[in-house]
């Protein structure tokens, strides 16, 4: 699988699970980033799984 952030191939590092706002913070979906007006205004989809 392509990483989402760096041009590689993802090597399981978990930093896009970081939360945008606090780096210290996995994020939780909490939806802070998109409601609060800061530059985090875009969600990219990169894949729908369904149950098949
Ligand atoms: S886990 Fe790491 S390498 Fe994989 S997509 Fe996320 S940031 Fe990229
Ligand atoms: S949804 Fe919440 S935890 Fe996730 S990146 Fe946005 S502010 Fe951080």
């Amino acid at each position: 699988m392509e990483c989402v952030l760096y041009d590689r191939e993802c090597i399981n590092c978990g930093e896009c699970d970081m939360c945008d706002l606090d780096p210290n913070k996995v994020c939780d979906n909490c939806g802070r980033c998109i409601d609060t007006g800061s530059e985090y205004r875009a969600i990219k989809i990169t894949e729908i799984k369904t149950e098949e």
